[in-house]
């Protein structure tokens, strides 16, 4: 085993700006754990550029390798959950916030933080899914207990993003029909090839979003934006519906009145994948391996952690598709 390895290494400077650079870590240096793990393929999510760029909300330990996803081979195990050469997955939990990232090529955590790779997937379908497509995953498990698919039209905000893309992917798998809604508009096409039966523009879904309530029109949806695009949703959803909550590119403010849920019944479901409990990872998990099991081919770009920076920056503008996968 190498005792140093490569890793995207953050620090901040003494003008409180942070760089990014590509060098050498000790194994010595992880934190304690149990769990080592020879990492080979990570993933971009919206959080690890904010862990990229010193946001404090995410990381406030530097120098610090971000991650927060992390698919490759158990080294030693010394809680014996593990054996060396398990393929495991890890998702959340402090990785890569303020625990050393997928970003390099070991990890060393608390074993409880793993699962073993679910059957019929590879390390690196795992990672094309990553957080992003576990939160999809999540959201769509929680739509599907609430709603069916013969209920109507389910609304998919951030439609081109990472758990965007999946979410319309899974849920047109599930059966669902799918309206996706995007800011690009030139994105009609690869929405429809993940199975959106309808593209929409965020103009169209905010039209009259001044109202205190707007036409009802879809049966659920799964929102990644907040703010008032959440709060359209909410308020152009049907009588009965579902909503989920997993994400605030647009904004982390709520601006909405309570007419949807005290005149219409609409129910609004949070979605976290950090502290996710096992019971329920294993099971979206085994879903996204197995029913729900999508070709991701389409929605991947595939890059070394070298090649991070234009990513780690496109996607603070919202201005990525799909799933960014990092080959360690
Ligand atoms: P991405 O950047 O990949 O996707 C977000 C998409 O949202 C963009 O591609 C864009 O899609 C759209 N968008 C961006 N900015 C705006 C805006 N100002 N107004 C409206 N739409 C916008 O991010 P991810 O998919 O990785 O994450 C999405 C959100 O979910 C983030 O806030 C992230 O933190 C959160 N998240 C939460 C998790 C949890 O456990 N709760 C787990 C994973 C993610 P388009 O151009 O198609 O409209």
């Amino acid at each position: 085993m190498a005792e140093q390895f490569k890793a995207m290494i953050v620090e901040k400077q003494p003008d409180k700006t942070f760089t990014r650079t590509i060098g050498n870590r000790a194994i010595s240096e992880l934190q304690e754990g149990p769990l080592l793990i020879k990492v080979q393929y990570s993933s971009l999510n919206y959080k690890d550029a904010l862990s990229a760029t010193g946001n404090p909300g995410v990381t406030r330990n530097f120098p610090h390798t971000p991650g927060i996803d992390a698919a490759g081979e158990v080294v030693e195990d010394t809680s014996g959950t593990f054996k060396t050469g398990d393929q495991v997955v890890v998702t959340g939990w402090d990785l890569g916030m303020n625990t050393a990232g997928g970003y390099g090529e070991y990890i060393r955590i608390p074993a409880e933080w793993a699962i073993a790779l679910p059957a019929g997937l590879t390390l690196r379908d795992s990672m094309i899914l990553g957080t992003a497509g576990f939160t999809a995953g999540l959201s769509v498990h929680a739509l599907a207990e609430r709603v069916a698919p013969e209920a109507g039209e389910i609304l998919v905000t951030g439609a081109t993003g990472g758990v965007g893309s999946v979410a319309v992917a899974i849920l047109a798998k599930a059966g669902y029909q799918v309206v996706a809604v995007t800011g690009k508009s030139d994105q009609a096409e690869f929405l429809k090839s993940l199975g959106a039966h309808e593209v929409i523009s965020r103009e169209i879904l905010m039209e009259n979003a001044d109202r205190p309530m707007m036409k009802e029109r879809w049966a659920g949806a799964v929102d990644v934006v907040g703010g008032e695009m959440l709060a359209a949703v909410l308020k152009s959803t049907r009588y009965g519906g579902t909503v989920t909550c997993c994400g605030l590119v647009g904004s982390p403010e709520l601006p909405v009145n309570v007419f949807p849920f005290i005149l219409r019944g609409v129910s609004l479901l949070g979605i976290d994948s950090v502290q996710c409990p096992v019971l329920q990872r294993l099971a979206v998990w085994s879903k996204l391996a197995g029913a729900w099991k999508v070709d991701l081919e389409a929605l991947v770009t595939e890059i070394s952690v070298e090649n991070l920076e234009d990513y780690i920056q496109a996607i603070l503008k919202g201005g990525l598709r799909g799933r960014i996968l990092v080959k360690l």
